[in-house]
């Protein structure tokens, strides 16, 4: 299954609810800031460190299942904005994976944390 796929499964779940009518492109980037902070909240006054080893311990599995829930929500949000206005979020990804790829260029940001403002 690819992006594509999970898009179309957005198109049915929205249109079998009939919730087109009440979306907008700004109400669906609301929805995905609003899971991404849902996500974010998740780690809110935690060391991260200690998050990912609880993440990847067995007490930590109560947890993980938080995190991909809130991940998923973040990845619907996403498609439905694609699905709203028709373009594909696979090659709107790609290009944007390229456009990273020349901007953080191996040689010149490995082993560093640097920050390298867009172009646009
Ligand atoms: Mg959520």
């Amino acid at each position: 299954m690819d992006l594509e796929d999970l898009k179309a499964h957005i198109t049915d779940f929205i249109d079998k609810r009939d919730w087109r009518q009440f979306q907008t492109t700004k109400d669906l980037a609301e929805s995905a800031s609003v899971e991404s902070n849902e996500l974010l909240e998740l780690f809110i006054w935690r060391n991260g460190r200690e998050m990912d080893e609880h993440l990847r311990s067995e007490e930590g599995n109560d947890m993980l299942e938080n995190v991909k829930n809130e991940t998923s929500d973040v990845l619907f949000a996403c498609l439905a904005i694609a699905e709203h206005l028709g373009f594909s979020l696979e090659d709107a990804f790609l290009t944007k994976l390229k456009e990273l790829d020349e901007r953080y260029a191996v040689e010149k940001v490995k082993g560093k944390v640097v920050k390298i403002p867009s172009k646009k």
